[in-house]
């Protein structure tokens, strides 16, 4: 086989398995000592088509314990089910992981000695190892090859899936098997699944955990077309990659007893398991897209900056044991811990997240936010606009918004004339005498030289002393007229980013069309 690893078949041995007996048997193993080996986990996306925020948050634990521990962080893509193949799927994947910051140190396009990282350039390897299994008798041929994807749904979902206890491929002999083969029929192969037998294994996050076996399909393991499923390609990597803990979404807990079986068949030591609590929507039932965005890419569209997701996305399931509620990943890289993940589902909580959002936004400095900004206004067809002038709208603008993409809209007025003016804000800031007080401040900022804010309020508020009347008369109608709002960032500073000549051609526009 050319793998040291598939040689023999040593460990715990479950040869009482087949021993045909009704008894009730336990099958308990315990991953080995670890303490001393680098620490290897894995992030293993099946490429659908867009990251899946439960896939960063199941990427993000892996990274961050991978850092914590000096261990390393392999990318291994499992596109083993050509049914969903997506083209592009896995770039685009890989793109959001590094937008996101998660850095792997061994996967596509980075190498590694344990590679390849792509399950489809695999193939070989799988069929040699489920050709193994067979000729130990802990597999069989089956020529009645139902493929199981319906069966693997179904396993995944956590929904016991009837256990068929006699299996026709059972009963062939080994020359029936053997001629049919020859004659070029089609089989897949199957792993027993011992009868009566409790499959246990302890979780780092859920505890002890028991199967019983009699739930439990005997599972195809390779395909008739040659691919092989999950369970196999997934167990033969982890050990061959030498991963030492998998840590992945609770959805695939009714997977880990077939897997543990498969350890135990090839005589490997198994890797730590621990499965992440789902991810719920606010009414607590399982996140899904009907009640908001699920895609990572959803919320990088939106202008949500990726140390905002990562701190939101941290706090789903881990807790820091205290009431903080941002960390830079520096200091996730250093608090997080598995023993600080929870059971019970995690809410995805939009407010929550907004709030991350705008802390973040605050923090970072106006240039980067505006060269982030910049492909968001270009979408909308806003171009044309100087760095400094964008820079300006930023310093103005980023209190006041969530995301990066509410720039376009609460700062508006920057990029254009008003085209409509808010009719509760005319009612309110628009009234009789406010034509007079608009004319006297137009021609007042017309005669001035150095436009800055502090001139400009200097302008305005001798201007309302001559017209007569408190500033605020004049301080209204004009953010009316130049921004078609009632409120909005500093009136005098808003009116220096758009210059002398665009403030006072919108206040003569509002006046000769009365707003
Ligand atoms: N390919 C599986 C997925 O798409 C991997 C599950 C695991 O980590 O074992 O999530």
């Amino acid at each position: 086989m050319g793998h040291e690893e598939a040689g023999g078949f040593h460990g715990i041995c479950l040869n009482y398995v087949f021993s045909g007996t009704k008894s009730h048997r336990q099958i308990l193993s315990y991953p080995d000592q670890q303490a001393l080996s680098t620490i290897r986990v894995r992030f293993a996306p099946s490429p659908t088509g867009f990251l899946h925020v439960g896939g960063l948050r199941t990427a993000l634990y892996n990274f961050l314990f991978a850092r914590k521990h000096a261990g390393v962080f392999i990318l291994r893509i499992e596109d083993t089910d050509r049914s969903r193949y997506v083209p592009g799927a896995v770039d685009n994947l890989i793109r959001t992981l590094a937008w996101a910051g998660l850095v792997y140190d061994e996967g596509p396009g980075k190498g590694g000695d344990r590679g390849p990282y792509v399950q489809s350039e695999r193939l070989t390897l799988y069929a040699e190892y489920a050709a193994q299994l067979v000729k130990e008798g802990k597999a069989y041929y089956d020529f009645d090859d139902q493929e199981d994807a319906e069966e693997a749904e179904k396993n995944v979902d956590g929904a016991p899936v009837q256990r068929a206890i006699t299996r026709h491929a059972h009963l062939l002999t080994p020359e029936e098997i053997a001629r049919r083969l020859a004659a070029g029929e089609s089989a897949a192969v199957r792993m027993h699944v011992p009868a009566a037998t409790t499959i246990a294994f302890d979780d780092d996050i859920r505890g002890h955990v028991e199967f019983a076996s009699d739930l439990i399909n005997d599972q195809v393991i390779l395909k008739s077309d040659g691919y092989p499923t999950y369970h196999l390609a997934n167990v033969v990597d982890d050990h061959l990659m030498g991963v030492t803990h998998v840590i992945r979404g609770e959805e695939w807990l009714p997977s880990t007893p077939k897997h543990v079986l498969l350890y135990e068949y090839f005589g490997w030591q198994r890797p730590s398991f621990a499965h992440l609590p789902l991810l719920l929507n606010p009414d607590r039932t399982k996140l899904s897209k009907r009640q908001g965005d699920v895609a990572v890419e959803d919320y990088q569209r939106k202008g949500y900056l990726p140390e905002a997701l990562v701190n939101f996305i941290a706090l789903l399931g881990w807790n820091p044991g205290d009431e903080r509620e941002i960390f830079s990943l520096e200091e996730l890289i250093r608090e997080f811990s598995v023993e600080r993940v929870g059971k019970s589902g995690a809410v995805f909580n939009i407010d929550k997240l907004n709030s991350v959002n705008k802390h973040y936004l605050r923090e970072r400095a106006d240039r980067d936010l505006a060269a982030l900004v910049r492909p968001l206004l270009e979408e909308q067809g806003i171009g044309g606009i100087s760095d400094a002038y964008l820079e300006q709208v930023i310093r103005l603008t980023k209190e006041r918004v969530t995301t990066l993409r509410d720039v376009a809209t609460v700062g508006d007025f920057f990029f254009a004339d008003p085209a409509v003016f808010d009719g509760d804000a005319v009612k309110k800031n628009w009234k009789a005498d406010s034509p007079r007080c608009v004319t006297g401040a137009a021609d007042a900022l017309e005669t001035m030289t150095k436009f800055t804010a502090a001139a400009i309020e200097q302008t305005i508020r001798s201007a309302a002393e001559q017209l007569g009347v408190g500033a605020g008369k004049l301080i209204h109608p004009l953010r009316l007229a130049l921004t078609g709002k009632a409120t909005g960032p500093g009136l005098f500073e808003l009116m220096e980013v758009l210059g002398k000549e665009t403030c006072v051609r919108r206040l003569r526009h509002a006046l000769d069309t009365r707003v």
